[in-house]
């Protein structure tokens, strides 16, 4: 658990600012009552300078990000978006919400997209790739962006797992041409709800702002009531209060890093020492945000027995083996879309399944207990025979 481990008392003074000056929780307008506090403003801000970009969007969650994401590149009917087959169900949602087809890609054994699976799949009616740095690995981002590049596509990057993280010093989620964050409870820095999106170019960022605000344009030259629009949107706002907690958050985000990075290296270290096991690649340059750790047994059962054995010290595992139904498409049947082009996708999703289902996923924290690497150890020593 890694934000959500370091809410304390500099949280609570940003929430604290605002009561304490006119309580206005709303993002915008209310100027003369709110003494100059714009607490989801401030977090853009500083989230674009952290990022080193110039625009950034707060949203009410990382699914909002996404969703607006594709509203403002203009993705609609028609379109096919490919995404890949390990990912968080709100990936696919997402396509799903803006009408357009979603178009599952497998991985490799990065757990991320597989660049050479991703060019087999476009097509001349693809108009978008998500790709997504799944639990704090950096996706193979330079290759998909050549892959993107040379075909025309745009390039979102679903960086829900991957906030702080970068490749040769940039930062996730500023390669494509928008990149999508989310600030859940369980994410590496968190609002308890909340989202965020940068931009490459400043009129997709414009065209975001709109939609995510019911097309309002927030026109400084007249009152919001009299606010210009061009096209019509939705509601996706952040509150003030996530605003709030995310400022102070953010300040954090570098210090659960470093942490979980060590306590990852911590674990790493210990379990080497066990011959039969591999871990998940990492692309050259990556700089992690070490949320997981995922190594791979060599059966699906050994990966079962390890998640029982590591229950049995108290300790858990993160998503796999257990929780895969809600992170692996190929079991995703209640959302039809994503079938309907393709009714052997179960099949072609074999090469993604072997892979996940012989890996188990153990979370890192910022905080651990000295004796758990040695404890982890232990546990998948137990599932040899
Ligand atoms: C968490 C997550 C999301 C959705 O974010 P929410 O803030 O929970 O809506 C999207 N994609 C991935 C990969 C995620 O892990």
């Amino acid at each position: 658990m890694p934000g959500n481990e370091v809410i304390g008392k500099e949280e609570f003074e940003e929430i604290q600012d605002i009561f304490q000056n006119g309580s206005v929780l709303f993002r915008s307008g209310f100027d003369n009552l709110r003494n100059n506090r714009y607490k989801v403003k401030k977090f853009e801000n500083d989230f674009a300078l952290f990022m080193s970009v110039e625009n950034a969007l707060a949203v009410s969650s990382g699914t909002a990000a996404l969703r607006v994401a594709l509203a403002a590149l203009d993705i609609s009917e028609g379109d096919e978006v490919i995404t890949q087959s390990f990912t968080f169900v709100a990936t696919v949602e997402a396509i799903v919400e803006s009408r357009a087809t979603p178009v599952i890609c497998n991985i490799n054994k990065s757990l991320n997209m597989d660049p050479d699976n991703l060019k087999d799949l476009i097509n001349p009616r693809t108009k978008a790739v998500i790709a997504v740095h799944m639990l704090g690995v950096p996706a193979n981002i330079k290759e998909i962006k050549k892959i993107c590049d040379n075909n025309n596509i745009f390039l979102i990057e679903d960086t829900a797992w991957g906030c702080g993280g970068s490749v040769n010093n940039k930062k996730l989620g500023t390669f494509g041409d928008i990149g999508t964050y989310s600030f859940d409870f369980a994410k590496t820095i968190t609002t308890g709800e909340g989202g965020m999106l940068v931009f490459k170019d400043k009129k997709v960022f414009e065209k975001a702002s709109a939609w995510h605000d019911h097309g309002h344009e927030n026109n400084p030259s007249v009152p919001r009531w009299a606010d210009t629009r061009q096209s019509s949107g939705f509601n996706y706002r952040m509150t003030e209060l996530q605003g709030a907690v995310g400022i102070a958050q953010l300040k954090k985000l570098s210090h659960v890093i470093e942490n979980q990075r060590l306590n990852k290296f911590l674990i790493k270290n210990e379990l080497e020492k066990i011959d039969d096991i591999t871990f998940r690649d990492i692309p050259s340059g990556s700089y992690e945000t070490a949320d997981a750790l995922i190594f791979f047994l060599d059966s699906k059962e050994r990966a079962i027995n390890c998640r029982e054995e590591l229950l049995k010290q108290g300790l858990g595992t993160k998503i796999l083996p257990e929780a895969y139904t809600w992170h692996f498409a190929a079991t995703w049947t209640h959302i039809k879309e994503i079938f309907q082009e393709n009714p052997k996708l179960v099949d072609d999703l074999n090469p993604s399944k072997d892979i996940l289902s012989k890996a188990v996923s153990v979370p890192i924290g910022v905080n651990m207990n000295k004796n758990v690497p040695e404890y982890i150890k232990n546990a998948v020593l137990k599932t040899i025979h």
